[in-house]
């Protein structure tokens, strides 16, 4: 049976994949989770259904990360219902690959606009409510890519990198009052992202992994839970590495 407490938590993206099992390690760990999705809904329910199995509790809410609007109304709306936010996942992200060479405008900005702005909105709509509350625990994943770089990912790894350089800003602008805001940064993790890579890159990345398997979205759940933890409370800005040795930063 899970232990009920009181702790709400908004997970972005939390319909499929990496989201998936971070909403469900998190109502594992008792919270009451909204999960986000912006166009899945069977898959958000499917989340919904996995949780209620475990006996959590997850309720799901449509918004698109990169609409500055939809942002604010969601988390309006959350925190007139729950009254409270203690967790925020910025996990919601997508890839659009190009060489620079190649690359269209759009794909540039769809890229910057979910993975970089989105985590900027969903930061800025908590902050009040955590600040008023002493306390809250925000983690936003980045990647590997985000330290390495990687060609045909310019767009990718500038919105990764930049989401590290916000948790190391924010870190600082929020801790006198209690919230922590770090970073996990997944390496080759097997989700619907990963799985329409061409097999040879995906062999190239395996051989890149001195732990020699790909990595699972359990794996990066298991990260966060740890940062959303009481055992994480004197840890801050900071970026946790689950890639399987693939960089050791
Ligand atoms: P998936 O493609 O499997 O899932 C992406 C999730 O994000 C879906 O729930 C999707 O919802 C949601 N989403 C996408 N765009 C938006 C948006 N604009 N607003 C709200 N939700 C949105 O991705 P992964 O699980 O693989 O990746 C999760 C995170 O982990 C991403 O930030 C990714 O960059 C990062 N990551 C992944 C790695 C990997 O190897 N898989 C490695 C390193 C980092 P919907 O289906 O409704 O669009």
């Amino acid at each position: 049976m899970t232990e009920k407490n009181n702790k709400v938590a908004v997970v972005t993206g939390g319909s499929r994949g990496i989201g998936r099992a971070i909403v469900l390690a998190l109502s594992g760990m008792g919270l009451d989770v909204v999960c986000n999705y912006r166009s899945g809904k069977d898959a958000a329910q499917e989340t919904v259904r996995l949780a209620e199995n475990l006996s959590g509790r997850v309720t799901v809410m449509k918004f698109d990360v990169a609409d500055h609007g939809s942002v604010k109304k969601a988390f309006k709306e959350i925190i007139a219902e729950k009254k409270r936010i203690d967790v925020l996942v910025n996990n919601a992200g997508i890839a659009r690959d190009n060489l620079i060479a190649m690359m269209k405008s759009d794909q540039w900005r769809d890229v910057l606009e979910t993975n970089l702005y989105g985590v900027f909105y969903c930061c800025q709509a908590v902050t009040r409510q955590m600040l008023k509350q002493r306390y809250g625990r925000i983690v936003n994943i980045t990647s590997v890519i985000g330290f390495t770089g990687n060609a045909g990912q310019a767009n990718y790894a500038a919105a990764k990198a930049g989401i590290v350089g916000l948790t190391r800003s924010l870190a600082k602008e929020l801790a006198s009052r209690n919230i922590t805001v770090n970073a996990v940064a997944p390496g080759y993790i097997e989700t619907d992202m990963t799985s329409e890579l061409p097999d040879a890159a995906k062999e190239a990345m395996l051989a890149q992994v001195p732990l020699g398997r790909v990595g699972t979205p359990e794996d990066v759940a298991n990260a966060v839970k740890f940062l959303v933890s009481d055992d994480a409370s004197y840890i801050t800005g900071q970026v946790i590495h689950v890639n399987g040795g693939m960089f050791m930063g």
